[in-house]
């Protein structure tokens, strides 16, 4: 795995292209951007011929080991790992020890193990135990495993378990490693040390350095998940992180995934996110919709002038969702299509967008299904939200490469709700 970085800001964000990615360096993906966010390797709602009536899709696929942990016994029996059992083609695989969506209840670290939840309850892992998965599994690029009970939203974490995370997860990291060099079917695949540390920024620090002396081929940022801390303490400390690990190797944040908080994590350094967040959007029914132009018009900037009065810019700082709720709560990009404003309006979700959604049908009909319960619903929206999450990243990243990233942040980031120039 090769990171080649085309632009690189002093102490800010980078733009440019991961490389021969995968066992056999098939694949390769673009920073700041995502992997493909997963469930037992099929995305929600989706089946594979559906998923890919999409085009620009991330060429590496997120596979949550807390998903599969309960079958280690069929798939070692299966042998060829996962990819092949799960049908995916072209693409490399990406092992993380957690789905960022399904939630942890804390407690059930020891200093030997880690718990992860799958569809069957709570499942403990030794390092012998995740390595076996791995095996089993036979990822291109996995996470090491991490304690990283930090950010349940506690603000009374004390410094001594912060410290005991850290220790934890490099003790981890370093017999992953070993087991890693001992095993033939892991031979080619790539591990990402994590780096923990919670909300401080000496233990933050520590973790970085210490994870980079380690022959890793990439970093994961935990314990940084929506609703773990306050926005401005988290971009502090991940450009604190991102300031002591090297520049050649790529920085994966984990729990991250609404467009202000990856704007503000990329602005620190963070070259790639789990794209979850379209499936949290869908299972609330709601739609995404972005205003991705921002090329020069001389007619709406005359019209944004006059509206500039009644608008104020909504920074990341000032989001409008509360850290305890960050993860459920709809955010200013979305339109909620259960709203009854929708009965009757037969516009596509959002104008422009070439998803099957957008091409086929109307505002109007998804509403009805949204309102008789029908499962076409949440597919015309994975498939939809998903679309305009990728032009999301598709257009932060030609903003970047076109000095535009303030215009973009303006135009993407700085609607409210109910705004009068919102399109919804
Ligand atoms: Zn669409």
């Amino acid at each position: 795995m090769k990171l080649e970085l085309t632009r690189v800001v002093q102490g800010g964000y980078r733009l440019g292209v991961l490389k021969e990615i995968g066992r056999a360096a098939q694949t390769s993906l673009e920073v700041p951007g995502c992997v493909l966010y997963t469930r037992c390797g099929t995305v929600p709602h989706l089946t594979h011929d559906t998923l890919h009536t999409l085009r620009n899709l991330p060429s590496v696929t997120q596979l949550s080991l807390s998903t599969v942990a309960g079958h280690r016994e069929v798939l070692e029996e299966y042998k060829d790992g996962f990819k092949k059992f799960a049908g995916l083609h072209d693409t490399a695989l990406y092992c993380s020890l957690h789905d960022p969506v399904t939630p942890r209840p804390p407690g059930h670290i020891t200093n030997k193990t880690v718990s992860v939840w799958g569809s069957g309850g709570r499942i403990e892992l030794s390092v012998a135990s995740f390595m076996a998965l791995q095996k089993a599994l036979r990822p291109d690029l996995y996470q090491s495993m991490a304690d990283g009970e930090t950010w349940q939203g506690d603000a009374t974490t004390s410094r001594k378990r912060i410290r005991k995370s850290v220790d934890r997860t490099l003790a981890h990291l370093d017999e992953c490693l070993l087991i890693h060099s001992q095993t033939a079917e892991l031979q080619g695949a790539e591990m990402l040390g994590v780096v923990e540390g919670g909300d401080s920024l000496e233990e933050r620090v520590r973790s970085a350095k210490e994870t980079a002396k380690r022959p890793v081929s990439g970093f994961c940022l935990d314990g940084f998940q929506t609703g773990s801390m306050e926005p401005w303490l988290r971009t502090q400390l991940i450009a604190a992180v991102a300031g002591e690990l090297p520049e050649d190797k790529p920085r994966l944040l984990q729990g991250v995934g609404r467009p202000d908080e990856v704007v503000a994590c990329v602005e620190a350094g963070v070259d790639l996110f789990e794209s979850f967040f379209p499936f949290q959007v869908t299972e609330r029914g709601c739609a995404l919709t972005f205003d991705l132009d921002i090329s020069p018009d001389p007619e709406r900037a005359v019209l944004e002038l006059a509206e500039e009065g009644d608008e104020t810019w909504e920074s990341e700082e000032s989001g409008d969702v509360g850290p305890e709720d960050g993860a459920q709560k709809m955010t200013a990009f979305e339109m909620d299509l259960k709203d009854t404003k929708y009965r009757d309006d037969f516009t596509p979700l959002t104008e422009g967008c070439g998803c099957y959604c957008c091409t086929n049908h109307q505002r109007a009909y998804v509403h009805h299904l949204l309102m008789t319960n029908e499962l076409l619903a949440g597919v015309l929206l994975m498939l939809h939200n998903t679309a305009q999450y990728h032009a999301f990243f598709s257009g932060l990243r030609a903003a970047l490469a076109s000095d535009q990233l303030e215009p973009f942040k303006k135009r993407v980031l700085g609607r409210r709700v109910g705004q009068k120039k919102a399109r919804f």
